[in-house]
């Protein structure tokens, strides 16, 4: 018998068997309260039993027999005969578990599959089923306050096929609300049904800016800042590909100008640098000794700390330097026999890596022609002999592409001789950068003059942008001017898409709906806190 009082009911039996405990309660009042009249009755007219099964005690399923009263209703004039006592503190009407356990499956359900779920409901001593715990989501429309500032954008549900809109509030973050599709008609239909919205943000598709003009005209739109740079990018990245260019020239070897590294023969290799890294810790210890001497340390403690023998830290406070290992003497490789040929077919002339390697092949030689390469690579750097030739376009077309704040030193030497030896991409790249500083800078007002240079300039990408641009005007003034973004939008997408996996691909868009509008980031509200929270875990 559990020796506990709990307010509100008795505890009047208990039964501890091998696969489940059993706790008999009743309510600790001789009165009820009619639900309809309110009135006080201690007539009682019978009673049942009512079973429910609660959360585990030391892993065993626990299940709960209420002894339940039905009372006659003593108010006159109320035409209820008689009712039940209530045991809403503990259970729903019907329900077979107490409200601790459906809370526990919901948020099982809201956080994993419904099959992981029921796997991890059962290893906490829950039994359950998929379905079962599917049957706990709520799944009517959500009731939110309509936001002030919204924004507004699609994402896949399945790829290619079904998109759904995605609404979040800009100012806490959180997710409003999912619509199915991506038109513009269920979108406008969302919107006028909540009022009170000012802004609103969205990308440059027309349907989501056909319904924001319609639903809420009042409202200002926004064109988010990332879409415009993407849609700027685009147009950029079509006349780059749009026309064979020139490439720059660039010095052909050595290999090192092309590449941020330093030359091989300059750079230390792993066992130079593992070698230089213990001489340091050796002579650190070394002065650590004498210092912790000085601090008043003994011996014995310095060789405990330092990890260093009694023996060898009298040494060092004697003052005997620590031995230095000898460094290993390098190992011969395939090529070293060849060595001398090298040299000599060097000297006479023969700077060609690749001539050099057939050359040693004949005499024996079995390794690769880039150790060869590598073998000769400080005799070029050396002699400072250098042939010109052409940088590879992929490089170039990196470097243009590349926002020049982004640009390594070669990127940007690449950049700048390709765009002044071709003078149109010099200009598409600065329209592009030009664009980005409009945007960087806030500067709304100098957004007209740039359509105006982008809808006469001779890049047909770049003129159909301007005419975008020109339909959308307000929207995109809107987004240079303002700092609202869809950023926080895009942030929803990437946790709607661990959803939208977590289901397996099963999950219905109302599963979906009632998954992502579970208070994703509010504290204590979100399902892995109501679980915890649940399940009495501290976290
Ligand atoms: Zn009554």
């Amino acid at each position: 018998m559990l020796a506990v009082h709990f307010p509100g009911f008795r505890v009047t039996g208990s039964d501890f068997a091998d696969d489940r405990i059993r706790i008999d309660i009743c309510v600790d009042s001789n009165s009820a309260r009619c639900p309809d009249c309110g009135g006080t009755s201690t007539s009682v007219h019978s009673s049942y039993t009512r079973r429910l099964r609660d959360l585990p005690i030391l892993g065993k399923p626990v299940e709960i027999t209420a002894s339940v009263r039905r009372f006659r209703c003593m108010v006159s004039d109320c035409h209820r005969v008689t009712f039940v006592e209530s045991l809403d503190w503990l259970a729903r009407r019907y329900a077979q578990r107490t409200e601790r356990v459906t809370a526990v499956l919901r948020a099982l359900v809201m956080l994993l599959s419904s099959i992981l779920g029921a796997t991890l409901a059962f290893s906490l001593g829950i039994r359950t089923s998929s379905s079962t715990l599917l049957r706990t989501v709520d799944r009517s429309a959500p009731t939110v306050k309509a936001p002030r500032f919204v924004g507004v954008d699609d994402f896949a549900i399945r790829r290619g096929r079904t998109y759904g809109t995605l609404l979040c509030d800009l100012e806490t973050g959180r997710p409003v609300d999912i619509i199915p599709g991506r038109a513009a008609g269920p979108v406008a239909e969302w919107l006028s049904r909540h009022s009170g919205i000012q802004v609103v943000v969205r990308d440059r598709a027309t349907a989501y800016a056909q319904a924001a003009s319609y639903a809420v005209p009042e409202a200002i739109q926004v064109a988010d800042r990332f879409h415009l740079v993407r849609n700027v990018a685009d147009a950029f990245r079509e006349v780059v590909d749009g026309k064979r260019w020139v490439a720059p020239t660039i010095p052909a070897e050595p290999v090192a100008e092309t590449c941020t590294k330093k030359p091989e023969h300059e750079r230390p290799t792993k066992r130079e640098l593992a070698r230089l890294a213990s001489a340091q810790r050796l002579q650190h210890r070394y002065e650590d000794v004498p210092d912790r001497f000085r601090h008043g340390e003994s011996i014995r403690a310095i060789s405990r700390a330092t990890g260093l023998s009694r023996a060898t830290v009298r040494k060092y406070l004697r003052g005997t330097q620590p031995q230095q290992r000898a460094p290993r003497p390098p190992v011969p490789g395939k090529i070293t026999p060849f060595a001398d040929y090298m040299q000599l077919r060097w000297k006479a002339g023969c700077h060609n890596a690749a001539q050099l390697f057939r050359e040693i092949g004949a005499l024996g030689y079995d390794g690769s022609p880039s150790q060869v390469r590598a073998f000769v690579q400080p005799w070029r750097a050396l002699a400072g002999t250098s042939v010109v030739r052409r940088a590879s376009w992929k490089d170039v077309r990196w470097a243009i592409l590349c926002p020049p704040e982004r640009r390594n030193p070669i990127q940007q030497e690449l950049a700048a001789e390709s765009l002044d030896i071709n003078p149109e991409l010099r200009e598409a790249h600065d329209l592009f950068q030009r664009f980005r500083a409009i945007l960087r800078e806030r500067r709304p007002e100098n957004l007209p003059r740039w359509i105006e240079q982008a809808s006469v300039s001779s890049f047909p990408s770049f003129r159909r942008l301007a005419k975008t641009f020109t339909a959308d005007l307000k929207a995109v003034m809107a987004g240079v001017e303002h700092e609202w973004s869809t950023g926080k939008v895009e942030g929803q997408i990437t946790r709607v898409k661990l959803l939208k996996r977590i289901g397996y691909g099963r999950s219905s868009f109302d599963l979906l709906r009632a998954r992502i509008l579970a208070a994703p980031c509010g504290r204590g509200t979100c399902p892995a806190s109501v679980l915890a929270r649940a399940l009495r875990v501290e976290a």
